[in-house]
């Protein structure tokens, strides 16, 4: 090949040359094999040819290879140290292969944009130290004194920033390490005893808790703690939170705790800050990171510990491939390096909760909060045959009215997580039923069919209400001028929308501020508005449309629809005023209210948890999903089709449901359709995942999602 007559070592023969192997960002099966005059440490990045370009790669190991002269040089070396050490590549290659997608596509997740296209690693100087002599002024003293040992920049900052820039540039201040200690700014709280407790137990302990109490209960200040005795041990913490904007207070508090110790990514954050603060973590350097779900893909040579607050939030699962769960990633990662990792949350996912009765997970419950409020009063409007105003009843646009007169705020919630469209009789509330197991069918457009997605039954989709002979409508579309209808009822009181659109990528921290002001007004929001924020005078919360949950086909429907319920009960009335929460519906009647309205989130995972043992559903059966999509209607299908009937030998082991069409079928100019493996255990659904399927077809694109969310 071309590389070989070219080549020429700079000591012929006394070089001996090492063959590695690459891990090549290009959509390859395999690593690759390149040739170097020298040993480059696995966990570099290089630059190599391939074919007739070049492309970045990472050095994941050094097989001697039998013919070195058939192989290409590699061009360059990217990194004057490795960027991630053995274990961080086995876990890569472990995460790929559990999720079912190439490692390079887990690799290319894990590295922000400029690592990937090999721009080089500068690290900022993170601290200085004293050089010279005691100097003249306040100042200056001040910083001689910060900086005897090592004086973190932010601390330098916020001491006088223009004279140290000054001393700097003269050489009396000199750089230096970041001194890894478990320095705080700030003393925490007299811990209550069942967080000493928690974190008596928690701390040097190697498995998985869950850290169980509402907000407010003390969380935050455990997670603290424990992060402070890491940094104790010369340790890494790792936070994760599940959206940008949802928890600016913790995010807060870990920085004026540890002021120059944190790191925060997320996804608003410019790329050269990005590549920047992952490689500070990376290198070991900062001891603290917190960050969204693909912060978990950070290497950390010193990790310790690992915090996932609100370990039950959907965000944590990633919507496109690679489809990872950060939360049980995360447990993964603790599990081999033996350390501790807490799952906070008020209402645990059931996966948690059956890790927990199966001794898997340990619990810590943190059950006082200080300066309670009174639980809300909850009601349920019954939304049948009622005339609506863009979504609200007459009862509910009353309440508003009487709340802002009183001078207080009201939150509207509205449900919007993806959800497909659901049927249902405004007239008496009639909803379709599988007629042959206990879910809901999903409404499918075209054709016009109501689909079982959990036993594949089909029905023709009624126009009427079988049992009124009302049109039926299909239901989560009324509320989209529902801000402006508000702000022409409501004038002169200002209504204020809060929701990823309005937000922008800063999340909703500045939009809040605004209604901390305390005056009357109304904030319309979806799951941004869910949690974290304290509005004291915020007393009444209405919540516009439950149903689409409630009557979703999605078997994970009511456990989301009550965590965010929970959330959103949790904002009415959290000072001396008392709360009231208005929830809409058209089925009163359904066996989630009375355990929703009482706030009682474990009664209804019980309940919950009982349906899905019966029905073999996750946590108590295993579930992948093939999900295919194409420009073509019924291609998808016919692929999805010709995959079921390769694993039809594991029809005894593995339940196939489907093929069918995607609950939301077309989007963007595509089919989507999906075909659901079931299995009563892991070893069965591999068994089957490892059968060969036929070659996608052009044009056709597949992906296979494990533990699958959104059905
Ligand atoms: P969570 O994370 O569960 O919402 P936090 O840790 O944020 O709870 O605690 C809620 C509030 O109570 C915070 O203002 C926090 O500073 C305060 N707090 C937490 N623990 C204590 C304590 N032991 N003593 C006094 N105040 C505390
Ligand atoms: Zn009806
Ligand atoms: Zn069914």
């Amino acid at each position: 090949t071309s590389g070989r007559g070219f080549y020429t070592p700079n000591q012929a023969s006394a070089t001996a040359l090492i063959s590695h192997q690459i891990l090549v960002l290009a959509p390859l099966p395999e690593p690759l094999d390149y040739r170097h005059h020298e040993r480059v440490a696995a966990g570099t990045r290089v630059r190599v040819p391939l074919g007739n370009r070049h492309a970045i790669g990472v050095v994941v190991g050094h097989a001697p290879h039998p013919d070195m002269d058939a192989l290409k040089a590699i061009d360059a070396v990217l990194d004057a140290l490795p960027l991630a050490d053995a274990r961080w590549l086995d876990l890569i290659r472990w995460a790929a292969q559990y999720y079912g997608c190439r490692t390079e596509a887990m690799l290319r997740t894990a590295l922000p944009n400029w690592g990937r296209s090999g721009r080089e690693l500068q690290l900022p100087v993170l601290a200085y130290r004293w050089n010279g002599d005691y100097p003249r002024g306040e100042q200056r003293q001040k910083l001689f004194d910060a900086s005897q040992t090592a004086c973190p920049v932010e601390q330098l900052k916020a001491i006088n920033w223009p004279i140290a820039r000054t001393l700097i540039k003269n050489g009396n201040l000199e750089p230096a390490e970041l001194p890894q200690d478990d320095t705080v700014a700030e003393v925490g709280p007299t811990l209550m005893p069942e967080q000493a407790d928690a974190i008596a137990r928690i701390d040097g302990s190697n498995t998985p808790w869950l850290l169980e109490g509402i907000t407010g209960s003390g969380k935050t200040e455990v997670y603290l703690q424990l992060a402070k005795l890491a940094l104790s041990r010369h340790q890494q913490v790792l936070v994760l939170v599940p959206e940008i904007g949802l928890t600016p207070q913790l995010v807060n508090r870990f920085e004026a705790r540890f002021p120059g110790q944190v790191i925060h990514l997320h996804s608003a954050l410019a790329d050269g800050a990005r590549w920047s603060g992952w490689g500070q973590v990376a290198m070991g350097k900062r001891p603290i990171l917190i960050g969204t779900r693909s912060a978990l893909l950070t290497p950390m040579p010193r990790l310790g510990l690992i915090v996932v607050d609100e370990e039950h939030d959907p965000s944590y699962k990633q919507a496109e491939a690679p489809r990872y769960h950060a939360r049980d990633l995360a447990v993964v990662i603790g599990h081999r390096l033996k350390i501790p990792v807490v799952l906070g949350t008020a209402t645990p996912s059931l996966e948690t909760i059956a890790n927990l009765d199966r001794g898997r997970f340990q619990h810590a419950q943190l059950t006082r909060r200080a300066g309670v409020a009174k639980p809300p009063a909850t009601e349920l409007i019954d939304l049948r045959s009622l005339s609506l105003h863009d979504g609200l009843s007459d009862h509910a646009l009353t309440a508003v009215a009487d709340t802002l007169q009183r001078g207080e705020q009201v939150l509207i919630f509205l449900n919007r997580r993806g959800f497909a469209p659901v049927l249902l009789c405004h007239q008496c509330g009639w909803h379709p039923e599988c007629p042959a197991c206990d879910a809901k069918p999903t409404v499918h457009r075209e054709p016009r069919r109501l689909w079982c997605h959990h036993c594949d039954h089909q029905a023709p989709w009624p126009s009427r209400c079988p049992t009124c002979a009302q049109r039926l409508d299909v239901i989560g579309q009324g509320t989209q001028r529902l801000e402006e209808s508000l702000a022409h009822s409501m004038a002169p009181f200002p209504v204020t929308r809060i929701d990823r659109d309005t937000a922008g990528a800063g999340g909703a921290g500045k939009l809040l501020e605004q209604a901390r002001d305390n005056l009357p007004r109304v904030l319309v929001g979806t799951q941004m508005l869910a949690k974290g924020h304290d509005l004291p005078n915020l007393t009444l919360v209405v919540v516009v449309d439950a149903d689409q949950q409630l009557f979703s086909g999605d078997f994970r429907a009511i456990e989301s629809l009550s965590q965010t319920l929970i959330q959103v009960m949790g904002r009415a009335g959290r000072a001396e005023k008392p709360g009231r929460v208005l929830i809409q519906t058209h089925e009163p009647e359904h066996p989630a209210w009375p355990h929703l309205l009482a706030g009682n989130y474990r009664a209804l995972a019980t309940q919950e948890l009982e349906i899905r043992t019966r029905s073999g559903l996750p946590p108590y059966g295993h579930m992948a999903l093939w999900r295919a999509r194409n420009p073509d209607p019924g291609i998808a299908l016919a692929h999805l089709n010709a995959i079921a009937q390769a694993m039809a030998p594991h029809r005894h082991t593995v339940k196939l449901l489907g093929p069918s069409p995607a609950p939301m079928e077309r989007r963007a100019g595509q089919y989507h359709a999906q075909l659901l493996l079931l299995a009563a255990d892991r070893k069965s659904l591999r068994a089957a995942l490892a059968t060969p399927i036929p070659p996608a077809p052009s044009r056709l694109w597949r992906g296979l999602d494990m533990d699958p969310h959104d059905l």
